[in-house]
């Protein structure tokens, strides 16, 4: 306490080394999780709310570490600046198309980072995937965030490619950044799925509760414009599900419908087992 400024440095750099530890302890979990498979995907039930039915499901990974349950938000991050995510996201497609080929009904939507985005092979090995897993590529959904479209090189061109494979893609996290609506919506994608810092604020009194109507409604009127179908994220109310499907949202996903889970164990077993 006494010498504060050189204190403050010191700190700063025991912080900074603790952090870098931490990361690396992180790091080379990873990798041993997957080595030893430790890695698992969720399931979460995205619905079309007029007629209640279950159109598609959105893959979400877990780590079940020996050390309990990591979140994504934890580990996604530095997997990404790692480039991990090449060899996670692999595992996480093949695994999702695989589902779907298998045991679920409707169409998969699978996360894919920037970095895997920009892989020149990234299409081919999409290609691959369904071929070896036997999925119609319509019932593949890719959810990219804009940050893939900003950085990767020849974006457009990419996404091309993936309309005429005939996958569909998905505009994740939209109006969360910092592009312009109309750019984004100019792509070739065919979903926009509403964040659900938006969905949070529906329905509740006061300002945030108009703002977050007047987004949706914005998302969808822009959406509606270029002939695209919304999804909205994170419904957890009755009330965020009635304000949402009036204000024209085609799909609505949250824990009011279903949470992220396994698929039924059961169902997973028949599905591998050889047909007699
Ligand atoms: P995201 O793509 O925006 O996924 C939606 C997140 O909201 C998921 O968190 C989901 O479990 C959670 N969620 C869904 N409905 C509700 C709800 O009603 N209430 C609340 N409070 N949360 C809800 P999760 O599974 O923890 O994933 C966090 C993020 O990690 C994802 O955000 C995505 O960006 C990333 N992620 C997850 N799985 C993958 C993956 O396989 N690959 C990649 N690249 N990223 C992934
Ligand atoms: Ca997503
Ligand atoms: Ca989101
Ligand atoms: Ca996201």
């Amino acid at each position: 306490r006494a010498k504060r400024a050189g204190g403050g440095h010191a700190f700063f750099n025991a912080e900074h080394d603790r952090r870098t530890l931490a990361e690396m302890a992180l790091l080379s979990g990873m990798h041993r999780a997957l080595e030893r498979n430790e890695f698992r995907l969720h399931f979460q039930p995205i619905i079309h709310p007029i007629s209640g039915e279950v159109t598609a499901h959105e893959a979400l990974i877990r780590w079940e570490s020996p050390g309990g349950l990591v979140s994504p938000a934890e580990f996604i991050p530095l997997a990404e600046v790692s480039g991990l995510i090449i060899p996670i996201g692999q595992w996480v497609l093949r695994e999702a198309v695989r589902a779907a080929a298998r045991t679920l009904r409707g169409h998969i939507a699978v996360n894919i980072s920037p970095l895997e985005f920009a892989q020149p092979q990234f299409v081919e090995n999409v290609t691959r995937v369904l071929c070896e897993e036997g999925l119609e590529p319509g019932r593949l959904m890719l959810e990219l965030t804009e940050n893939s479209l900003i950085d990767a090189h020849r974006g457009r061109d990419v996404l091309r490619d993936l309309r005429a494979l005939g996958v569909r893609v998905a505009l994740d996290d939209f109006g969360t950044g910092y592009s312009s609506f109309s750019a984004l919506a100019g792509l070739p994608v065919e979903v926009l799925k509403i964040d659900r810092s938006f969905t949070l604020h529906l329905g509740t009194a006061g300002p945030e509760g108009v703002r977050a109507a007047e987004l949706v409604r914005a998302i969808v009127a822009l959406a509606r414009a270029f002939g695209l179908d919304t999804v909205a994220e994170g419904v957890e109310t009755p009330i965020q599900a009635q304000l949402l499907t009036d204000l024209g949202c085609t799909f609505l996903q949250g824990y009011l419908f279903g949470r992220p889970s396994p698929l039924p164990a059961a169902a997973g077993e028949e599905a591998v087992m050889p047909a007699m």
